[in-house]
């Protein structure tokens, strides 16, 4: 008999990854079954030849216990030879540093996506390494990765804009080609619809929750499921805590501010996803209207500084 996970999240990367931590360590404080982590998979690429899943990567270090939390991306204690290499021929992207243990996960997922396995089943491939305390999901198995419009007219990958460019220049939209066709992956609607609770990680709401709702039938499964669904402020005290998320926001004309990511994600009782809402204690003031879109708000401490405070954060989104 298979357990039927209570909890689902859905994720980005860094932001996704803190939270992700939260929450496995209050559920197995409370004795209950590990979460579904519904993972964005819009900042995958190409890049010379292997395929990249960063926010994946990232949620699977973290839980690994083995991500870099110095420098917030990739492996702790790596190296970086083959970059180097690479970077003397030519090729690759010299702004773009893979470190050689981040480059085995690479090859890892490359060579058994050649071999025909999909997305899911390469996730799935990577998480039996390590005792990961929680089930990982691609958002899809299609390949919709995020385009950039700028102002000039040009069309950047997301990584290109933000890791290049550092967001620097002035997005039109944020772009998934192909998500109109894409199918959620195996296993998606069904742990949203079996949830008790649905959390929405304080992660980027355009660039990391963004696609993950653009997948046909996700959105319709959050809407249709009977689990509560809570999301989880990105912002705090009116800012974006680490990163350049009020790009995004700004380019598609949603305030920075708890209570415009609130609309934007909108109330289920009113055509949008949220039951509830934590805010942090600086944003106490924007309740009231978060109340007053029908959103459910809980005020409480959202800086993920250390373990402890993203076990809070998680227990008090479990309980929202
Ligand atoms: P990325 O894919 O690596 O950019 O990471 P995510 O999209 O998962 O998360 C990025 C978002 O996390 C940023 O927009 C931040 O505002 C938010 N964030 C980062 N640290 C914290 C924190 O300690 N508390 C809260 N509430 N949000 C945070
Ligand atoms: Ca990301």
């Amino acid at each position: 008999m298979t357990v039927t996970p209570r909890v689902v999240v859905l994720a980005g990367g860094v932001g996704g990854a803190r939270f992700s931590l939260g929450v496995r360590s209050a559920l197995a404080s409370r004795g209950e079954a590990p979460a579904t982590i519904v993972v964005n998979t819009g900042d995958d690429l190409w890049l010379t030849g292997i395929r990249l899943q960063p926010d994946v990567d990232s949620i699977l270090y973290a839980l690994a216990g083995v991500n870099d939390t110095q420098r917030g991306w990739g492996r702790t204690g790596d190296s970086e030879r083959v970059h180097h290499e690479v970077q003397a021929y030519g090729a690759g992207w010299p702004w773009f540093t893979l470190g050689d243990l981040d480059l085995g996960t690479h090859l890892a997922r490359t060579g058994w996506l050649r071999e025909g396995l999909t997305p899911s089943q390469v996730v799935a491939g990577l998480s039996r390494r390590w005792d990961l305390g929680a089930t990982l999901l691609p958002m899809t198995d299609a390949e919709v990765d995020t385009h950039v419009v700028v102002r000039d007219g040009e069309r950047l990958h997301f990584q290109e804009w933000w890791t290049r460019h550092r967001a620097t220049l002035e997005p039109i939209a944020f772009e998934n080609p192909g998500v109109d066709a894409a199918t959620p992956a195996p296993g998606v609607v069904e742990a949203i619809r079996g949830a008790d609770v649905v959390l929405i990680a304080p992660s980027n709401p355009v660039v990391s929750i963004g696609p993950i709702l653009a997948v046909p039938g996700i959105r319709e499964a959050l809407r249709a499921t009977d689990a509560r669904v809570v999301g989880v402020s990105p912002i705090i005290g009116g800012r974006v805590v680490r990163g350049m998320a009020d790009v995004c926001l700004t380019a598609i004309g949603v305030d920075t501010s708890s209570s415009g990511v609130a609309a934007h994600y909108g109330a289920r009782a009113a055509d949008g996803l949220l039951d509830a809402w934590l805010l942090a204690e600086e944003d106490a003031a924007s309740a009231s209207a978060v109340e007053a879109l029908g959103i459910r708000p809980v005020v409480v401490p959202l800086w993920m500084t250390d373990a402890a405070a993203s076990t809070a954060l998680a227990e008090a989104a479990l309980t929202a």
